[in-house]
């Protein structure tokens, strides 16, 4: 199953390196950059690109990258994916706008409808569609607290939620994404997360220790919606054990809060479901996604309960871009992409490739403590000897010689010593192995 990829306009998938990188076209526009764009946007690789396609990224001096990251988990059907691009142009020509609060048009409809159909559980469901995947975070607090009259936020430890002043709170990490930035928003409390790694709890102990925390710490009857991502993402991929996602599910049934999965991350096939919840079974009263559901134009959503969404009053929610006509055409060719090519199943053989180079890699390599995740969404963890002192430094140096190399990496974790991989659902089998053969020779010239 080496099915090359579809999609991309017809770009060659192979890496290929004809200057240092970044070249020196991407250095001119980077000393522009710099002049023009605001210096707290962070760049991971300073190549700028100019086409892309399949597994490849080619930059402006004609150098074709191989692409681990997917710009950040979006598009995993691909770039300029055939079914995106032909939705796209007949609505970009037909109409760009009219705002769907002012008057309707049935694209919004029909991507509503499908999340109600993908995501997880057979209930009555209803759909609002957002721009950015924070915003669909902040709506889905809002539901949450005006069908239950409640306040209280749980989040957890190494979550990441966005950037806005209510997501800012609900994300753990300081730098780069609080420090400065604060005051937060209040009744935003963290519990414990499931990180076997560096609790060695199994999931029913770790979700109790959660729920004695939240139990305790802020009460059952001030809390509104407990908001969890069921893996982590910018936290650090971490997987919680089995049993503690259906053991916190459950207790927020039982204690009226509202379940809410973060799965703009690992949502629309990444992990090798349609959605991260479906490998535990687990029904959560609100989902929020984003990031991969509309091949690459900003789209997101909450779906949830008919009773939780309709619980606010009309004119609750809302926005002036919201479910714009042309990211709903692209979500509709997204998801007719996945579909069609079966990309979960696509994510299962991505991850079992992973699975066993990162595996065959820790045997040579003992500075990677951890091998995790689940389908296109792997990562390993680098520490010290002793399993457990994190160990950043390696984490950057590995990541500097893979760039240098001709493969966008990412990093990620609390400490910065997190290496995720994921690439777009679409990348052929060659092209991932020599990625990480690129990756295997990084990780021994860094010894
Ligand atoms: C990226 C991300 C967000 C924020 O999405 P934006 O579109 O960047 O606002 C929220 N939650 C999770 C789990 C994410 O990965």
């Amino acid at each position: 199953m080496s099915d090359p990829a579809p999609g991309g306009p017809g770009i060659p998938q192979h890496r290929e390196l004809v200057t240092a990188i970044p070249g020196p076209r991407s250095q001119e526009l980077f000393a522009r950059r710099a002049k023009h764009v605001a210096a707290g946007v962070s760049t991971t690789l300073p190549v700028f690109i100019e086409a892309a396609g399949g597994g490849i990224l080619r930059d402006v001096d004609g150098n074709s990258l191989i692409d681990l990251a997917a710009g950040i988990a979006v598009t995993s059907v691909g770039n300029s994916a055939p079914e995106v691009v032909a939705r796209v142009t007949s609505q970009v020509a037909a109409f760009t706008h009219t705002c769907f609060m002012v008057t309707p048009y049935d694209s919004y409809v029909d991507v509503c409808e499908r999340l109600g159909e993908l995501t997880p559980g057979d209930h009555e469901k209803r759909s609002l569609l957002l721009n950015s995947g924070a915003e669909a975070v902040e709506n889905a607090v809002k539901i949450a607290r005006s069908f239950t009259g409640r306040q209280a936020v749980a989040v957890f430890d190494h979550a990441y939620h966005g950037r806005t002043n209510l997501t800012m709170a609900m994300t753990a990490k300081n730098m780069p994404y609080k420090s400065g930035f604060g005051p937060f928003a209040g009744e935003v409390y963290r519990a414990p997360v499931s990180y076997h790694l560096r609790d060695q709890l199994k999931g029913q102990e770790a979700a109790e220790r959660a729920i004695d925390v939240l139990e305790k710490q802020v009460g059952t009857d001030n809390l509104a919606c407990l908001v969890i991502e069921p893996i982590l993402g910018e936290g650090g991929f971490v997987v919680p054990e089995r049993g503690f996602l259906p053991r916190l599910a459950e207790w927020a049934k039982a204690a009226g809060v509202v379940f809410i999965a973060d799965e703009i991350q690992t949502g629309f096939c990444r992990t090798g479901d349609w959605f991260a919840c479906d490998d535990e079974g687990v029904v959560p009263d609100l989902i929020t996604t984003a990031k991969g559901i509309a091949g690459g134009l900003p789209l997101a959503a909450v779906t949830g309960r008919a009773e939780v969404m309709d619980a606010v009053h009309v004119g609750g929610l809302g926005g002036t871009y919201g479910g714009n006509p042309v990211a709903c055409a692209a979500a509709l060719g997204a998801m007719e992409a996945m579909e069609k090519h079966d990309l979960a199943r696509r994510a299962r053989h991505i991850g079992a490739i992973l699975a066993e180079r990162l595996t065959a890699l820790q045997a040579d390599h003992p500075v990677i403590a951890e091998v995790r995740g689940r389908g296109a969404m792997m990562a390993i963890e680098l520490t010290g000897p002793d399993g457990r002192t994190p160990d950043p430094a390696r984490a950057a140096a590995v990541n500097q010689a893979c760039h240098s190399a001709g493969v966008v990496t990412l990093t990620c974790g609390t400490y910065g010593n997190v290496f995720r991989f994921l690439p777009p659902l679409v990348i052929g089998d060659d092209l991932l192995n020599e990625a990480l053969d690129v990756l295997t020779e990084a990780f021994t010239a860094t010894a």
